[in-house]
């Protein structure tokens, strides 16, 4: 007999979670206007809002955090950091920072301007936020084929390279640099071929433009580029991480996702001009160069954390147990994005809720179901998250409409991940029924997804 998947780990220490009734959950969600942020973690069962963060630390992590140098400028945790990121990345330079969307606002403050136009596959919300708030445009230039959720393909996180050629001559020199997402988060965290991030490296050489990674889940990417693309069955995760980063000037990273830390990120480059311009941003945002707002212990777990997260057998636990949802829902026919990504599912809620108007927030909608039902707290990546268009201030109702089920790493067991199949079953059961969604009472100018104020309607 073929033996089952097992966890390449044990649990050492644990955390209750308690259950709730409907009526507290009704309650404490009015209360929290309907928004999934705006609850208490203790309101919540399984907790599938997001996978940053949210992981277990292993005991190596958790050992460093009592090797950390706490010295204000020049701590041994720096170098050790340093040494790791290099190890990994290829990249030489390198500037800590508090997490990943501070890492976009010292870079970017040193490499965006106003009328600016950044093209790339789908930018992340902080990404296209630190992007759009400097009066600059993210150009989507995703491969159309990531938009249609049935649609089985390897890497359905690439670069069109149609598109982006298009942009590279059309908008020449107000490009300062292209970016790619690995994973691409927002469009599924589908992942993004080494074919493709060589095709991107060839066209912006032909155009003399640099290359920005946004590799939260670049250890994931590289998984997916083992088991999926030719010639690389056999390379180890950190050669491929190596190969990847080899076709970039540079990276930022939010640290809370592949490399298992509650807190952390950086950028990392081999340009010296980035890293000259970046350091002026640092300081005063983020903290003096060798801690950038990461205290020593936090830069000695992070340094663990991405020697573990770039191991096949963390990498294959975790993907295997977000395919595990995914055949369950497969099970009782609920619509996701195809195939199941690196860190979460992405319940199609167009498809679910298809009495829902899309002015109503079908996804939002699909989101609140899902947490009355069983106190499961799931995230809308939909049309609230899509924030308004900066000219016209219309709601962007052109993309997809997703509910995202992440999973934190080490954290969650596959009795967890069952009740969640079955919660949303249950939902999906009486998906005819649910015909009104939600609007909005408050929002902000941008990112509004943490902080709207929703009533039912
Ligand atoms: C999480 C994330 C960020 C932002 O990082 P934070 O650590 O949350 O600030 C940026 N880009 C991508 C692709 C992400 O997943």
């Amino acid at each position: 007999m073929e033996l089952p998947f097992a966890e390449a780990y044990k649990i050492k220490m644990v955390e209750p979670v308690r259950r709730s009734t409907r009526d507290e959950r009704e309650q404490w969600l009015k209360a929290a206007h309907y928004n999934m942020f705006q609850l208490k973690a203790e309101q919540v069962f399984i907790d599938l809002l997001t996978d940053s963060g949210t992981g277990a630390m292993s005991h190596r992590q958790w050992a460093a955090m009592m090797t950390g140098d706490e010295s204000y400028a020049g701590a041994r945790s720096f170098f050790e950091l340093k040494d790791t990121v290099q190890a990994i990345t290829g990249f030489e330079r390198f500037i800590p920072t508090h997490q990943g969307r501070a890492a976009e606002n010292v870079l970017f403050s040193a490499l965006v301007r106003a009328g600016d136009v950044i093209p790339g596959n789908s930018h992340f919300d902080t990404t296209k936020g630190h992007i759009e708030s400097r009066g600059a445009t993210a150009l989507d230039c995703t491969i159309d084929e990531a938009r249609d959720t049935c649609l089985e393909l390897p890497f359905k996180g690439n670069v069109d390279m149609q598109k982006l050629e298009q942009a590279l001559a059309q908008y020449a020199e107000k490009i300062p640099f292209i970016i790619i997402t690995i994973t691409n988060n927002t469009a599924g965290g589908q992942p993004v071929s080494m074919e493709n991030m060589k095709a991107v490296r060839c066209l912006a050489n032909r155009y003399q433009k640099p290359v920005l990674f946004d590799s939260a889940r670049f250890a994931e990417n590289a998984y997916f580029i083992k088991m999926r693309e030719d010639g690389y069955r056999h390379k180890t995760i950190k050669e491929i991480a190596r190969e990847m980063f080899g076709y970039a000037d540079g990276m930022t990273m939010s640290a809370k996702k592949d490399a298992i830390v509650n807190m952390g990120g950086f950028i990392a480059t081999r340009r010296a001009d980035w890293f000259e311009a970046a350091k002026n941003f640092c300081i005063p945002y983020e903290g003096y160069l060798t801690y950038g707002g990461m205290a020593g212990r936090d830069m000695a777990a992070l340094a663990v954390g991405l020697d573990e997260g770039t191991e096949f057998e963390t990498l294959e636990t975790r993907i295997k147990q977000v395919e595990y949802l995914g055949r369950k829902l497969d099970e009782y026919h609920i619509p996701y994005q195809r195939p199941t990504g690196g860190h979460a599912i992405f319940v199609d809620a167009l498809k679910v809720l298809s009495n829902v108007p899309k002015e109503e927030f079908p996804a939002q909608t699909l989101t609140i179901e899902l947490y009355l039902e069983a106190g499961i707290r799931g995230c809308e990546i939909g049309y609230l998250l899509a924030d308004r268009d900066p000219v016209t201030r219309e709601n962007r109702f052109g993309g997809l409409d997703l509910l995202r089920l992440a999973i934190p790493r080490r954290t969650y067991t596959n009795n967890h991940i069952d009740v969640v199949a079955a919660a949303l079953k249950n939902v999906f059961d009486r998906r005819e029924t649910i015909t009104r969604g939600v609007r909005i009472v408050k929002e902000a100018a941008y990112m509004r997804h943490f902080t709207v104020e929703l009533e039912l309607i």
